[in-house]
């Protein structure tokens, strides 16, 4: 039979998946502990010899379906869910990375991402941050003791888009990890493995998940990298099929180490908010588009960024990779402009940090989450002390435009 649509999957997942009772919702498993009849089970389930569950910080059968859910998002191969983005950014990069090694990785960067970066420098993992939106940058930087490579789809606050499908052939040609980002796009515009991804990283707690009432993240192996050429996989668990080692090094190194485990709860939330992520994103991103051409002609903006208006650097790239260009843009004012009060005048956009929630937010970025990296930093990633970053929900377009329309004008 032909393969089903992104929302039949996704909606029949759990259920196909022979949960209890026949529910359709995974449900909320709280249990910490597992107990076993034959204690040679417990030690077989230890040693990866039979499947089952052994402690809460590892496994849990509510965040196992919420993973099986975005591997068949991501058409990919396996997934792990970590508590927070930078929980398992971190994970993944401590668990398959080593003092000596070395990361190339996109400059235009979520900020939490970028600081998480500078401490592993401390730590002595190398980092180049290249313009990754020309592949010839990146492999400019590649050294002896490259491993990986670095990028998000549509970086934040400028919105430049990767050159995703060039590195993902040079990644190929070399034999790197290709980490890509995936938050930005969603697996509804975008599927990374299409251009060669090793490894996904999709924040929940954004569209995915999405109303803004749990956080969470997860961690997909496209199964397209050969992890019997990555020299640090660990003996331990080089005796299952290749295909498994970098995903199984990732989840027991990870998690154990560092811990940083989804809770049933939260995975739940973010299970049923995954649900219209196809609706929303489309809503969301038909409204962004409205409203950055709104910006674009309007006299009171100075710059407007978004990939989906005709002037972007990599507008043709978006058009080609993505199925829309996102909810994401942000604008630079006129000189006389305070983004400031501009924000406090919009009835319909809140001030908050977060984004990828069904409500429109807006932050004057230089002053808040980019505020700690400094000038020069912000300076080198295009970031002006006037812009505000915008991530578009799914009010009505012409309550937006008016909101929008009423608090520039002023
Ligand atoms: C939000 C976000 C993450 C995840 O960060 P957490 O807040 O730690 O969950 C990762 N990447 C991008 C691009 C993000 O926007």
């Amino acid at each position: 039979m032909k393969k089903k649509g992104f929302n039949t999957t996704n909606l029949h997942s759990d259920r196909k998946d022979s949960p209890e009772h026949g529910v359709l919702h995974k449900p909320v498993h709280t249990s910490v502990a597992y107990g076993y009849e034959d204690a040679r089970h417990l030690a077989e389930v230890f040693q990866g010899k039979r499947e089952g569950y052994n402690y809460g910080r590892q496994l849990n059968p509510t965040v196992t379906a919420l993973q099986k859910r975005i591997s068949k998002m991501e058409n990919s191969l396996a997934s792990v869910a970590f508590s927070t983005g930078m929980g398992a950014i971190s994970s993944t990069l401590l668990s398959l990375l080593r003092s000596g090694d070395h990361i190339v990785s996109s400059s235009f960067l979520f900020g939490n991402t970028n600081s998480l970066f500078n401490t592993l420098q401390r730590l002595g993992i190398e980092v180049s941050f290249v313009d990754a939106t020309d592949v010839c940058n990146v492999e400019d930087a590649i050294k002896e003791n490259t491993k990986l490579i670095f990028v998000e789809t549509i970086a934040n606050p400028v919105t430049q888009v990767a050159d995703l499908q060039k590195i993902g052939q040079l990644c190929k040609l070399k034999g790197l990890v290709y980490m890509v980002d995936n938050t930005m796009t969603s697996p509804h515009l975008f599927q990374p493995r299409n251009v060669n991804a090793s490894l996904i990283v999709n924040s929940l707690t954004k569209y995915i998940g999405v109303h803004g009432n749990a956080l969470g993240v997860v961690v997909t192996d496209s199964g397209l990298y050969d992890w019997s050429t990555f020299k640090n996989i660990l003996e331990i668990y080089r005796s299952e099929d290749p295909k498994f080692w970098g995903i199984t090094q990732i989840k027991k190194k990870g998690l154990r180490d560092l811990g940083a485990t989804l809770g049933p709860e939260a995975a739940h939330h973010l299970a049923v908010g995954s649900e219209t992520l196809q609706l929303r994103m489309d809503k969301a991103s038909a409204n962004a588009l409205a409203l950055a051409k709104f910006c674009d002609n309007h006299p009171k903006v100075q710059n407007t960024y978004y990939p989906g208006l005709a002037k972007h650097p990599e507008h043709g790239r978006a058009s080609q990779l993505f199925k829309a260009y996102g909810a994401i843009f942000s604008i630079d004012l006129i000189d006389s402009l305070d983004c400031f009060d501009v924000l406090n005048r919009m009835e319909c956009v809140i001030s908050s940090s977060n984004l990828g929630d069904t409500r429109t937010l807006g932050i004057p970025v230089a002053h808040t989450i980019y505020f700690e990296m400094g000038a020069k930093r912000r300076n080198s990633m295009g970031i002006s002390d006037s812009m505000i970053r915008f991530s578009i929900g799914i009010e009505e377009t012409e309550d937006l435009i008016a909101d929008f329309e009423q608090s520039l004008s002023q």
